[in-house]
């Protein structure tokens, strides 16, 4: 069998050049994501357009996901060398984007000195550093380290998520985010949401005219608020980096296990993140641990793994991406189909207040029932905006899912979807035309063969959101 779970990969200054990028499609990535941490927008748009191109050329589809930084406080450089900063020894904390030394840090955080008071903890660098705030005074913050470790460059200043008062999205990220709506993104994930309230601030068109939109959950409120959070999102992302910074660590294992079944009651894509491969930054070869996180990533049910500084700063990105393949696709291999789909049968939710959304539910949850019964290899969803696609894959068939979209955007969006592959159909009057067409392109594209029974899932109306039409049909040898 192919690799089902889809491969995340972050671009960054190890993987943009052309090289490279191209050896992580072949590698196996799925969709790039962009990080606006460094550089400039016009420096992020190119290897936009690059990736584009080579994906292309590649004959490849690859998704574009734009992550928006969100208020993410960091300290000003430490310099290139690694500094010790020692253990029990007090450093003074001040708002400044100039030099921070082992004594004194800068923030480039103006409100630093109203959102920290004494007693607050402070993770610098994902952990490497621990601090406890002693005493707060006009212009500047004392802290003992509770846990000594080397910084460099500018590390992210972890300020509890509950004190900070600036919010996601933060005015640089919709200015950003305006940018890059003039230049067809599918994706943009939004950090450090805290509510519904702060994924309605963006201003964005219901995917698939807008991007389909990744909230990540890296915040307490986030998990706190977490049904309403993935009802307003395209997708979800378990952003294991901060999210470890705001609670305990032994809670992230079951909080990943959680936010991911939550997704997939409620039909959206899941993400696990950061630290999958952490090793392989320096390392050929990724630690046992590691391996065995990516492949229990798999089995709980994430529809995406993604790779952070594995591939944006690492030695061999190339080589990451191929490792991560490898070891999602023989994961896969061992997915218990069978009681996935019938746990979900009782986990889904229906919402029969909306007639268009419980049909495809119904039907959906009938395909999966056909395809495993009568051991189907394939089946055709025809999707407008991907909806039915999506639903099709909670469901973790064993079949291959062919996501048919006469909407450009929607294939775009579908290459984040567990076990799809996406397929630009041109849109061909009735129904009947619309299923003849797929099956003749999946035929045509060697998805499929002349004799071989398929699942179609098509809606009669392309207007409307629901799929309520469920065919078996044998491929025929006509053209
Ligand atoms: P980041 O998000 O890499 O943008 O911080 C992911 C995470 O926090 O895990
Ligand atoms: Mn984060």
């Amino acid at each position: 069998m192919a690799r089902r779970t889809k491969i995340i990969a972050t671009i960054g200054p190890a993987s943009e050049d052309v090289a490279t990028l191209r050896n992580l499609i072949r590698a196996g990535m799925d969709v790039a994501r962009l990080g606006l941490a460094h550089g400039t927008l016009d420096e992020a748009a190119e290897r936009l357009k690059l990736i584009r191109r080579l994906s292309a050329e590649e004959g490849k589809p690859v998704g574009i996901l734009v992550d928006l930084p969100g208020p993410k406080v960091r300290a000003a450089s430490f310099g290139e060398k690694p500094l010790s900063i020692i253990e029990k020894s007090e450093i003074r904390l001040s708002v400044g984007r100039g030099q921070s030394t082992a004594e004194v840090m800068e923030v480039d955080y103006d409100g630093l000195l109203e959102d920290v008071q004494a007693g607050d903890r402070l993770s610098i660098g994902d952990g490497r550093v621990i601090l406890k705030v002693t005493e707060t005074s006009g212009d500047h913050l004392l802290a003992r380290v509770m846990h000594g470790g080397t910084l460099t460059g500018r590390p992210g200043v972890h300020v509890p998520s509950d004190r900070l008062s600036m919010t996601a999205p933060t005015a640089e990220d919709l200015l950003a985010l305006e940018y890059f709506l003039e230049l067809d993104i599918d994706m943009v994930a939004v950090s450090f949401v805290r509510s519904v309230d702060d994924l309605r601030r963006l201003p964005v068109e219901q995917h698939p005219a807008g991007p389909l939109v990744v909230a990540k959950i890296e915040t307490r409120a986030a998990v706190d608020d977490l049904a309403a959070i993935i009802g307003a999102s395209g997708a979800i992302m378990v952003a294991r980096g901060d999210l470890g910074n705001e609670c305990r660590l032994e809670e992230l294992p079951i909080l990943q296990k959680e936010i991911i079944r939550e997704c997939i009651a409620l039909g959206r894509p899941a993400i696990t993140a950061t630290q999958m491969l952490e090793t392989m930054i320096s390392n050929p070869e990724p630690t046992r641990a590691e391996v065995s996180d990516v492949a229990n990533a798999v089995w709980d049910g994430s529809s995406a793994v993604m790779l952070s500084g594995e591939t944006a700063i690492g030695s061999d990105p190339a080589n990451v991406v191929a490792t991560m393949s490898r070891i999602a696709e023989r994961a896969d291999d061992e997915f218990d189909h069978r009681s996935w789909a019938s746990e979900l049968s009782d986990l889904r939710l229906t919402n029969r207040n909306d007639p268009e959304s419980a049909i495809t539910d119904a039907m959906t949850m009938a395909a999966a029932r056909a395809l495993a019964e009568l051991r189907i290899r394939t089946v055709l969803c025809i999707s407008g905006s991907g909806f039915t696609v999506r639903s099709m894959a909670r469901f973790r068939p064993e079949a291959k899912i062919l996501g048919f979209s006469a909407d450009k955007r929607t294939v775009g969006q579908l290459t984040l979807s567990w076990g799809t592959e996406p397929l630009h159909l041109a849109e061909q009057g009735n129904i009947e035309e619309r299923v003849a067409a797929a099956v003749v392109a999946a035929r045509d594209a060697g998805h499929v063969e002349p004799g071989e029974l398929v699942g179609v899932l098509a809606g009669t109306n392309v207007h409307s959101r629901s799929t309520n039409v469920l065919r078996l049909e044998i491929v025929s040898s006509a053209c």
